[in-house]
C-alpha cells in the first residue's frame, strides 16, 4: 500500500472542456481515501511560484459544469529545464507534497518524467481536446470540442445551403486530424483534408464538389485540419476552379470552451479517481488510458514513446459516404 499522504493536483498544457470534472474527482476521491489535496494553480508555472491552495470538498462544488479549468493553466518555458525541474521539486518538498497528479497533453508527461526521476509519485490524465495522445484511444474534451464543431456545421450548412455556396471550415488539433475526421463525417463533408494523409488539391478537393454538383449537389462543404491549414487560399482556389462562391471559416478557440458533454464529464470523473486509487494501491508514474472502453495504465516513459495512427477505414468511410 501507499506511503503518500498529500496529492498535488494540476492543469497544464490547452485547456479543455472536463478539466474541472478531473479535478473534482481527483478531491473527492483522494479525500475519500483519506490523502490530503493540494491544488496547484496555473499549471507547472504555479508550481514553480508556489501558487498552491488546499484543496476542501467544497473547494471543487460548482465546476462539474464549467468548461475551461477553474485552477487555470499556463506553459511553462522555465520548469521544461533542468534547473526549473529541481525548482519544482523543492516547492513540492515544502508543501508536503508526495505526488503530483497532472491533466494535460504529451509536453506535461514529459514534465512528470522529470520530476519523477527525483522521486516525486505521478499520474498523467490525458485532457485535450485534440485526442492526440498514443497511449489512449480518448482524452478529455474531444467529445466536447466534437459537438462545437457540429453545431458550428449545421449553422454553416443553412447559410451555404441559402446560398449555394462551398464552405471550407478549419478546424483545431494541432498535428492531428481526430477533430477533422469526426466532424468530417457527422457533417457530411465532401473533402476531409488531414495532417496524417498527403492530398492533391484537385484531385481530393475540385474533384469530389465537381462530381456532386454534376449529381445535383448545391452546396459543398470542405473541412480542413489546423495541422495542414490555408482555409482561405483552398477557398479561393475553389472558386477560381468551378466558379462556386466558396468561404473560409476558422473556428479557433471556440472550439476549447463551452460546458462539456455527459461523455467528458463521466470520462473525466472516471479517470480522476482512477489516477487516485492506483496512488492508494501504491502505483505511481503511470498515464491512464482509455482502450477498448476500460481504463488501463502504462507507465510514462512507454507512453510518451507510442505511436498514434489514425483509423484509415474511418478516412475510407468519410469519403464513400461524401458521394
Ligand atoms: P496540449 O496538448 O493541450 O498542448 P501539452 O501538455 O502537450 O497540452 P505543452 O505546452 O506541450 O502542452 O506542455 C505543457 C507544459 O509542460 C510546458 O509549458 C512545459 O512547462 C512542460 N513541458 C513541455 N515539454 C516538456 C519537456 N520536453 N520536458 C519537460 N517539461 C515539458
Amino acid at each position: 500500500m501507499s506511503k503518500i499522504k498529500t496529492i498535488g493536483v494540476v492543469t497544464s498544457g490547452g485547456d479543455a472542456p472536463g478539466m474541472n470534472a478531473a479535478v473534482r474527482a481527483v478531491v473527492r476521491a483522494g479525500i475519500h481515501y483519506g490523502f490530503s489535496i493540494l491544488g496547484v494553480r496555473k499549471g507547472y508555472e504555479g508550481l514553480l511560484r508556489g501558487d498552491i491552495v488546499e484543496m476542501s470538498l467544497r473547494s471543487v462544488g460548482d465546476i462539474i459544469h464549467r468548461g475551461g479549468t477553474s485552477l487555470q493553466t499556463a506553459r511553462s518555458a522555465e520548469f521544461a529545464t533542468a534547473e526549473g525541474v529541481k525548482k519544482a521539486i523543492s516547492i513540492a518538498k515544502v508543501f508536503g507534497m508526495d505526488a503530483l497528479i497532472v491533466i494535460g497533453g504529451d509536453g506535461s508527461f514529459r514534465g512528470l518524467l522529470d520530476l519523477s526521476k527525483y522521486g516525486l509519485a505521478t499520474m498523467g490524465i490525458p485532457g485535450t481536446i485534440d485526442n492526440d495522445i498514443a497511449c489512449t484511444e480518448y482524452t478529455i474534451g474531444f467529445d466536447t470540442a466534437l459537438n462545437t464543431v457540429q453545431d458550428a456545421i449545421d449553422k454553416i450548412r443553412d447559410t451555404a445551403y441559402s446560398h449555394d455556396r462551398c464552405s471550407v471550415l478549419e478546424v483545431m488539433g494541432r498535428k492531428a486530424g481526430y477533430i477533422a475526421l469526426n466532424v468530417g463525417i457527422s457533417g457530411g463533408a465532401e473533402a476531409v483534408i488531414l495532417p496524417e494523409k498527403e492530398f492533391d488539391i484537385d484531385k481530393d478537393i475540385i474533384k469530389p464538389i465537381m462530381e456532386g454538383r454534376n449529381r445535383g449537389k448545391k452546396h459543398y462543404l470542405v473541412v480542413i485540419a489546423e495541422g495542414v491549414g490555408g482555409a482561405g487560399e483552398v477557398a479561393q482556389y475553389i472558386e477560381e476552379k468551378t466558379d462556386i462562391k466558396s468561404r473560409a471559416t476558422i473556428l479557433g478557440h471556440i472550439q476549447r470552451g463551452g460546458s462539456p458533454t455527459v461523455y467528458d464529464r463521466v470520462m473525466a470523473s472516471r479517470m480522476g479517481a482512477y489516477a487516485v486509487k492506483l496512488l492508494h494501491e501504491g502505483v505511481t508514474n503511470r498515464i491512464i488510458a482509455l482502450q477498448k472502453g476500460a481504463l488501463v495504465n502504462f507507465d510514462v516513459q512507454e507512453a510518451l514513446a507510442m505511436k498514434k495512427t489514425i483509423d484509415k477505414d474511418m478516412i475510407e468511410l468519410s469519403k464513400i459516404l461524401a458521394m
